[in-house]
Order: C-alpha cells, then structure tokens, then sequence
C-alpha cells in the first residue's frame, strides 16, 4: 500500500511509540526540567496537565512488547490485558518517568488498576477523575466543571505552578489545533484511503499524545501535506469501519493484517481519547474549565465507556456508515473489555436490521501470531467483493 511516511521514517517512528521504556519522555524532561503525567484510556483533560506545566503522556499499556512476570498475580485471569500490562510497566519500573498517574471511571478494572497502583506505588501520585455518569442531568456541566477546578488544584501541587486562566486558554488552543489535524487526517483517509494506510494513520495519533502537542502541531501538518500530494491507484477493497479497540490497543501487525487482507479502514476508534472532542473547545466560549467541560458532554464522540442516553451508540455507528460509504463493520473488541463487548450486542443488532455486514474480532496485546484473524478477513473480504 502507498505510505505517506517513507519506510524508515515509519519505523522509526513506530520504534518510538511502542518503546515502553518512554525515552522520548525522558528526553523532554532532561530538557525542560519538567514533569509528565501518565494517563490511561480513554478520554482525559489534558489540557490541565499541560497548562500546568508538565507533558500529559497517553498510556496504552505494554503491547507486545513486554511479558506478564509480576501482574498476574494481582488481577484475576479474566481481566482485559491492557490493566495488567500497565501494573507490570510500573513494576518494572518502566513508569519511573512519570511524576504522576491519572485514572477513570470507565470500568470496574480500570476504577480497581487505580486503588492497586496507589497500593503499590505509595509514593507516586494518583488522581482519579470522576466524569458524570449522567451527562445529560442538568447538573452535569456545573459538576463536571467542578471536577476541572478540583484536578487544576491538584495538578498545580504536582508542578509547584498555579495555573491561571490565560495559560488554560493557551493549552486549549494547543490542543484544539492538534485535534483538528487530526480530525484532517482521518476525514483525508476516509476520502482517499489509498493515500494514507490505517497504520501509518495511527502511529501518527500515537505520536501526538506521546510527544509534546508544540512537536505533534508540525509533524502531523507535514504528514498531511505529504498524504495530500501522493498519487496512489485505488484497489479493489472492501471499505470498513472498525469499532470496538477504543482502550486498549491491537498490535500494530494486527491492524496491518485486516488492510493485506482485502480492507480500506475508513475509520476507526483507536486511541479515542486523542479524538474524543469533535469541535474546538475553544468554540464553545465561556471561561476555559466550562468550555472543556461543555465540550466533554455536548461535542464528544459516541463511546463505550461515556452512558449517554441522548446519543445511541448504534445509532452513532449507522450514521458513520451511511455518512462514508462503507460496505461494512469489523468490530475489533480486546478480550474481557465488558464495554465493548456489551455494545457489540447493540451493534449486532442495528446492523443486521440494516443488512450492512459484518464480522466479529477479538484480540489481545500481546498476539504474536495474524494468520487465523488474516484468513478470516480474507475469507470475509472474497464472500463481498464476489458475492
Ligand atoms: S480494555 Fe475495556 S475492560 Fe479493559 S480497561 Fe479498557 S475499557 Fe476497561
């Protein structure tokens, strides 16, 4: 498939977001003097780590680069992989980087991985945010933004720097242009998927809640530029929307494969949380902590792990198919995600009352081997395009 990252380009950056050792972190606080803060899917408010001064860094467990050695023993085995691969980062001090974890309420292992690092790490700081189970209450934007004000103050402890309202504003801002780069490339790769593969597309998001947002701005505007003025034929390929690997994470080889094995990936909701506000903060007007709460509740995406009963997820999933043209759904969903498993059964559902096709995947991190997964998606890829 054309790549708008050259070969070496492409691996050395995916050599950088699958080193779970974080030396692009290191780095920058050699550099800066600052802190980081690591935080688990899906959705955080990074905007208050940065305007407080310290590098908000997305952890997405430890893939398959990193064997199970001491965490198996404080979860039990049916627990998704991506919780226990983040306990063994930190006891192996691969998390020693961090001057801060954060955490959330979007499921009963993810709410327990917080009590177990405070347990284990008593001396790292962990923060817990509480987004409102309701979000169409009408108390809800007023706590939420409550919420903001608490993680502001405790944040603020973290770096030592009070945050004031001019330097949130100047995160949003930040963070508001890297979205809507991103928004550009995955509308670029809905339109022209020739042009930038599903892979390519995410070791790009990878990057930008990995490095700073002042280094994400410039390295996903070349890449854009560069997708943009690649010729490419268009195959004959069943055009897909994938849904269901919002937490945790498939091997990149995963990804790779369902694309050898017949596929355009439209869409999809890796790494959600780098794409969880749909428009500008900024645009939502207001002092900077409303505005981000307004955007969490009223301009976010459909999600597994936000209950919002004004948004059907199904319903969300439907108008992303008709909205791309795509001929059908891969639902990719992590072994032991309740979530995405539970909405599965909403998804089945509503397209099969719609005659659109689709297949049902499982993964975990740490697969090694694609060919029984690769098989099933070419078996699925032929039953379409020759049918
Ligand atoms: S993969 Fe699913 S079950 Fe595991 S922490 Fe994430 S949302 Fe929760």
């Amino acid at each position: 498939m054309a790549t708008v990252m050259t070969e070496s380009r492409a691996e050395a950056y995916r050599e950088v977001i699958e080193d779970r050792a974080f030396p692009t972190v290191r780095t920058y606080k050699e550099k800066t003097g600052r802190a980081a803060v690591g935080y688990f899917p899906v959705y955080t408010p990074v905007e208050l780590v940065h305007a407080s001064g310290m590098l908000p860094v997305a952890l997405f467990g430890g893939g398959n680069q990193i064997e199970l050695a001491h965490a198996d023993s404080r979860f039990q085995s049916f627990v998704c992989s991506i919780v226990k691969s983040t306990l063994e980062l930190g006891l192996t001090d691969k998390l020693d980087c961090f001057d801060g974890m954060v955490f959330h309420s979007i499921c009963d292992p993810a709410r327990n991985l917080a009590s177990v690092f405070k347990r284990n790490f008593p001396d790292k700081p962990v923060e817990f945010i509480h987004f409102p189970q309701n979000p169409g209450s009408p108390s809800a934007l007023a706590y939420l933004e409550g919420e903001y004000q608490r993680l502001v103050g405790v944040f603020g402890q973290w770096s030592g720097h009070q945050v004031s309202d001019a330097q949130l504003a100047a995160s949003i801002e930040l963070y508001d242009r890297v979205r809507a780069l991103l928004r550009e490339l995955y509308a670029l790769r809905a339109a022209s998927p020739e042009r930038l593969s599903a892979v390519d597309s995410y070791v790009l998001t990878r990057c930008s809640c990995l490095l700073p947002p002042e280094e994400s701005v410039p390295l996903l505007e070349g890449a854009l530029a560069g997708a943009r003025a690649l010729e490419a034929k268009t195959q004959d390929r069943v055009r897909v929307v994938l849904i269901g690997a919002f937490c945790e994470q498939p091997p990149l080889d995963l990804i790779d494969s369902l694309e050898r094995a017949g596929c355009y990936i439209l869409d999809d909701d890796f790494q959600l949380g780098t794409r969880f506000l749909t428009d500008d903060v900024a645009s939502a007007g207001g002092p900077p902590l409303r505005a981000l709460a307004e955007s969490y509740l009223n301009h976010s995406v459909h999600a597994s792990v936000k209950h919002d009963l004004r948004k059907p997820r199904a319903a969300g999933l439907l108008d992303k198919v008709r909205d791309l043209h795509a001929d059908a759904v891969i639902f990719l969903g992590a072994k032991f995600c309740e979530p995405a498993l539970f909405d599965y059964a909403l998804y089945r559902r509503a397209l099969e009352e719609h005659d659109i096709p689709h297949l049902f995947l499982e993964f975990e991190e740490k697969m090694w081997l694609y060919d029984r997964v690769q098989s099933e998606v070419e078996t699925f890829v032929e039953s379409m395009l020759f049918s």
